[in-house]
């Protein structure tokens, strides 16, 4: 048995996904027409408290999306440095948006109020209008801390002192939800535009959601079709859209608890330095001098346990729906046997 620990993106749809994806009425959705996309849309503007969302093959695409409706060619976007819209999207800000980034030196991916206001161009014709402020909820590189809501409130009164736009990549905003207990429409208050991962924590093969205000979305659904991102019967994958929203949030609570147990028995090796504390489905560590992270993953192969390099002495490791207990058993059995001698 192979426990593959790489990424949340790994997951297969379940058989009741499945079901729901065959059964799925479909039309155009470049015509509007598919009423299972539509329904997702819906659904997703309702559960965030939003007039409207639009459905997209990725979340690279929904946050390339919504850095281009909140900016013109030369304005500047905040974020933090390990942000995903700027490590992890192919350079897209400069390439879609024509914007320059200010980044940040956040606590595990989250900035502060206090340095995004430190952090504003004034506004005179030497520097970039800065124009957009993005938050990422939970943190990928920052393994997977979430937001504070009180310094998310913060963060807004800035942006409308300088009336900045205020973007969230919430590609995994589910597993921050878990933890704080927040209802979606509460968190999504303050921003102008969320991303939704559905290939994430949530299962589906495909697809994210952009959610925002109806003359965002409208903007948003004409620069889906530029980017090429505007698909047709498109239902059949909405419909694992649908089915993970009602499906598969309530269980992200016991990815979490096995990413803890997965910290609690990695921590305790002698190979290993330090681990982040664990806060959702994340786990991430740093080795002791004289072990790399590619020994380190080689050894983990050799017993048929997958995880990725995050830098050339830290591994991550993520829980995901396809991580079973059984396979959280095996884990600990196979781990111990081979890095405790
Ligand atoms: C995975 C991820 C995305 C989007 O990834 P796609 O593979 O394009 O769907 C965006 N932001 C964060 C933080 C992510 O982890």
């Amino acid at each position: 048995m192979i426990i593959d620990l790489r990424s949340d993106t790994l997951t297969r749809p379940t058989q009741g996904m499945l079901e729901a994806m065959f059964a799925a009425q479909v039309g155009d959705d470049v015509f509007g027409e598919d009423p299972t996309v539509n329904a997702l849309e819906n659904k997703a503007s309702q559960l965030f408290g939003k007039e409207a969302a639009l459905y997209t093959p990725s979340g690279t695409m929904a946050n390339q999306i919504a850095i281009k409706v909140h900016t013109n060619a030369g304005d500047e976007v905040i974020c933090d440095q390990t942000a995903h819209i700027y490590n992890f999207e192919g350079g897209g800000i400069a390439l879609n948006s024509s914007a320059s980034v200010r980044l940040l030196k956040g606590n595990r991916g989250c900035i502060t109020a206090e340095d995004v206001e430190e952090n504003i161009n004034p506004s005179d014709f030497h520097h970039a209008k800065t124009k957009l402020v993005a938050l990422e909820n939970t943190t990928n590189k920052g393994g997977g801390a979430y937001y504070n809501f009180a310094e998310v409130e913060k963060i807004k009164a800035i942006c409308l002192k300088y009336n900045l736009k205020l973007h969230v990549d919430g590609a995994r905003i589910f597993n921050a939800l878990t933890e704080t207990g927040q209802n979606p429409s509460d968190f999504a208050q303050p921003f102008d535009s969320i991303s939704v991962c559905l290939s994430k924590g949530l299962g589906a093969p495909v697809g994210s959601l952009i959610i925002g205000n109806k003359q965002f979305i409208d903007e948003a659904r004409r620069f889906r079709k530029v980017f090429g991102g505007a698909m047709r019967q498109a239902g059949y994958l909405a419909a694992a859209g649908i089915y993970a929203l009602d499906n598969h949030i309530e269980r992200l609570a016991q990815d979490h608890l096995n990413a803890r147990i997965i910290g609690d028995i990695v921590s305790a090796l002698p190979q290993v330095k330090n681990l982040l504390p664990v806060l959702t489905n994340i786990v991430i560590f740093n080795l002791k001098e004289g072990m790399t992270s590619a020994d380190f993953l080689k050894k983990m192969k050799e017993i048929g346990i997958l995880g990725s390099s995050f830098g050339k002495q830290t591994v991550r490791l993520v829980t995901h729906l396809d991580f079973t207990t059984e396979m959280l058993n095996e884990f600990e059995k196979r781990i111990k046997n081979t890095f405790c001698q």
